[in-house]
C-alpha cells in the first residue's frame, strides 16, 4: 500500500484526488504556485510545498522541481491528474527513474498515443476504424493538394502532437489549404513545441463518443461504457453525459469491444479513454487515446457507482482488476457541466477576481467537484474552470431537470460565469430530445437568450449580495425537485421568485 502520494496538479482535480487518497489512508503531498498559496487543494493536503513562480513552465510543468519535492518528502507515488504533465512521457519516466510509481500508464504507451499518427496506425492494425487521412510531406504543396482532393473537402488539418483542441483547421477548398497549413503548424509549434501536422477527412456534424477503459498489470482490459461529449466549443467539451442517446445496445457493444481491442493492442495499464467520432450514418472512427484520468470521469463514476481514482491507485500498486466485463452495468443517467469563470456574452473571455459569493447546489444526485470556495481568487494564470457540476438520476429527463435545478441554485458572484449559458443549453429542446452534434452551439446560437436576460441577471445578483450582506444567511427553504427527494438549501436566489426568463 502507498504511504504517501504527491499530486502533481492543482484546482478541482487535485482536490478530487486528495479525497480518495485520504479515504484510503494515504498521506497527500501537494504542490502550489505563488498564486495558489491559499487555494483549496493546499488546504486539503496533508503536506504542501511551494513551487515558486506562477507560469506553468516554472511551476506545474516543472519536472525537475516536482521530482525534487517528491524525493525530499519521500513519496512512493505521483498522481498527475489531467492536463499539465499527465500525458508527458518524460515526466512518467522521471518518476520511474526516481523510484516513484507513476499513477498512469507506461512512458512508452504515453509517448506512442501522444503521437496521433502512431496512434492511428496502431489502431488500424487491430481493425479499429480510423478516419481516412494523409501524413506525408506538407512542404510539397503539389502532393499536399493532391492528397486533400483525394480525401475530399472539407478536410481537417490536425497537429500530430495535438491536444485540447489546439492546432486544428477546417479547410473547405484547395485555395485555403496552404495558408491553413501554415497557421496550424504555427499554432501547434506554440502549443506543443512540435509543428508537424497532418490531414484528415472532416466529418460533418458528428458526435463525440468516448469509452472509458481500464487495464491492469495482469493483461486485463475492460471498458466502463461511453460518455457522449458532443457539446463542445472550439473542439473543447463543456457538457458530457452517459449513456449516449445515439447508441443502440448493439452499437454500444461494438464500440466497447473496439475500445478494449485498442487498449489490449497497446498493453494499456490504468485509466484511459478511447475517443471516437460517430458520423450521421452511425459509423464510428477512432480519434485518439487520452492516457490519463479524464476531466469528465465523474460521469462514469456515477453510472457504474465506482471510484476511478481508487481503481487507479490499486492498479498502480499492482493489484488485479476485480471486475470482469460482464459484471459492469450502466445504471441510470449522469450529466456533467463544466463551470467556467468566463463571459458568454463577451466571446467567452476568461473572468478573474475574488469569489465574493460562492454557494454550490446540493441534494440527492448532485455532485460538485470544485477547486474553489467563497473568498478564492480566480487568477489569470491557469484554466478558468472553477468546478464541475454532475447530476445523476434514473432517467435522462430526470437528470436534466436536476441539472436545471442545480444550475439555477449555483450562486457565484465576483466573477462572470457560464452558468446561465449552460442552463440554456441543457434546457434547449434539441438538447432535451438528445439531438446532439459537435456543432450544436453554433447551430442553435444558444447565447442569444443569455443576452436577453442580461439586465434581469444583474438585478438578481445585486439583490442577492444585499441579502447576504444585511441578513446573513437566508432561512432554509425546501425545494422539491420532481419525483426526487426534497433538498434543503440556504438560498438568497430563491427569494427572488421565478425571475428566470426562458
Ligand atoms: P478532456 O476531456 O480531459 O478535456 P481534452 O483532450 O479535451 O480532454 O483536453 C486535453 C487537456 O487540455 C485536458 O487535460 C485539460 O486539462 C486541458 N484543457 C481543457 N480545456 C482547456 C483550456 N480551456 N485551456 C487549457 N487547457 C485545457
Ligand atoms: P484533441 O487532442 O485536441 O482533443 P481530438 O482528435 O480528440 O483532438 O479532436 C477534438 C475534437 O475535434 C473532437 O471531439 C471533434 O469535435 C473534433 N474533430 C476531431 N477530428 C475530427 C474530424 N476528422 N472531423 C470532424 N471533427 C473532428
Ligand atoms: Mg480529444
Amino acid at each position: 500500500m502507498f504511504q504517501k502520494v504527491l499530486i502533481a496538479n492543482r484546482g478541482e482535480i487535485a482536490v478530487r484526488i486528495t479525497k480518495t487518497l485520504q479515504e484510503m489512508g494515504i498521506r497527500v503531498v501537494c504542490i502550489y504556485s505563488d498564486a495558489d498559496e491559499k487555494s483549496l487543494h493546499v488546504e486539503y493536503a496533508d503536506e504542501a510545498y511551494p513551487l515558486c513562480g506562477n507560469s506553468p513552465k516554472e511551476t506545474y510543468l516543472n519536472i525537475e522541481k516536482i521530482i525534487d519535492i517528491a524525493r525530499g518528502t519521500g513519496v512512493d507515488g505521483i498522481h498527475p491528474g489531467y492536463g499539465f504533465l499527465s500525458e508527458n512521457s518524460k515526466f512518467a519516466q522521471a518518476c520511474l527513474d526516481a523510484n516513484i510509481t507513476f499513477i498512469g500508464p507506461s512512458p512508452s504507451v504515453i509517448k506512442s498515443m501522444g503521437d496521433k499518427i502512431l496512434a492511428k496506425k496502431a489502431m488500424s492494425e487491430v481493425n479499429v476504424p480510423v478516419i481516412p487521412g494523409w501524413s506525408g510531406d506538407i512542404t510539397n504543396i503539389e502532393e499536399l493538394k493532391n492528397a486533400a482532393s483525394k480525401i475530399g473537402y472539407p478536410v481537417l488539418i490536425k497537429a500530430r502532437a495535438g491536444g485540447g483542441g489546439k492546432g486544428m483547421r477546417v479547410v473547405q477548398s484547395s485555395s485555403e489549404l496552404e495558408y491553413a497549413i501554415e497557421s496550424a503548424s504555427r499554432e501547434a509549434n506554440n502549443a506543443f513545441g512540435d509543428n508537424r501536422v497532418f490531414l484528415e477527412k472532416y466529418i460533418v456534424n458528428p458526435r463525440h463518443i468516448e469509452f472509458q477503459i481500464f487495464g491492469d498489470n495482469h493483461g486485463n482490459v475492460i471498458h466502463l461504457f461511453e460518455r457522449e461529449c458532443s457539446i463542445q466549443r472550439r473542439h473543447q467539451k463543456i457538457i458530457e453525459e452517459s449513456p449516449s442517446t445515439a447508441l443502440t445496445p448493439e452499437l454500444r457493444k461494438k464500440m466497447g469491444e473496439a475500445a478494449v481491442r485498442a487498449g489490449k493492442a497497446i498493453g494499456y495499464v490504468n485509466a484511459g479513454t478511447v475517443e471516437f467520432i460517430l458520423d450521421k450514418d452511425k459509423n464510428f472512427y477512432f480519434l485518439e487515446v487520452n492516457t490519463r484520468l479524464q476531466v469528465e470521469h465523474p460521469v462514469t463514476e456515477s453510472i457504474i457507482h465506482g471510484d476511478l481514482v481508487k481503481a487507479q491507485i490499486l492498479v498502480a500498486m499492482g493489484k488485479k482488476l476485480t471486475l470482469i466485463q460482464s459484471d459492469i452495468e450502466q445504471d441510470g443517467h449522469a450529466i456533467e457541466c463544466r463551470i467556467y469563470a468566463e463571459d458568454p456574452k463577451n466571446n467567452f473571455l476568461p473572468s478573474t477576481g475574488v469569489l465574493e459569493v460562492y454557494r454550490e447546489p446540493n441534494g440527492p444526485g448532485i455532485r460538485v467537484d470544485s477547486g474553489v470556495k467563497e473568498g478564492s481568487l480566480v487568477s489569470v494564470h491557469y484554466d478558468p474552470m472553477l468546478a464541475k457540476l454532475i447530476t445523476y438520476s434514473k432517467s435522462r429527463n430526470a437528470a436534466i431537470e436536476k441539472m436545471l435545478w442545480a444550475l439555477n441554485h449555483y450562486q457565484i458572484l465576483g466573477v462572470t460565469t457560464n452558468v446561465s449559458f449552460l442552463y440554456d443549453v441543457i434546457n434547449h429542446s434539441a438538447f432535451r430530445s438528445g439531438d446532439l452534434d459537435t456543432h450544436f452551439l453554433e447551430k442553435f446560437d444558444v447565447h442569444d437568450s443569455v443576452k436577453v436576460r442580461e439586465s434581469k441577471d444583474l438585478a438578481c445578483a445585486i439583490s442577492a449580495l444585499l441579502v447576504n450582506n444585511h441578513n446573513g444567511v437566508v432561512k432554509d427553504k425546501e425545494i422539491v425537485n420532481g419525483k426526487d427527494a426534497a433538498c434543503t438549501v440556504s438560498n438568497p436566489w430563491s427569494q427572488m421568485g421565478s425571475w428566470r426568463m426562458i
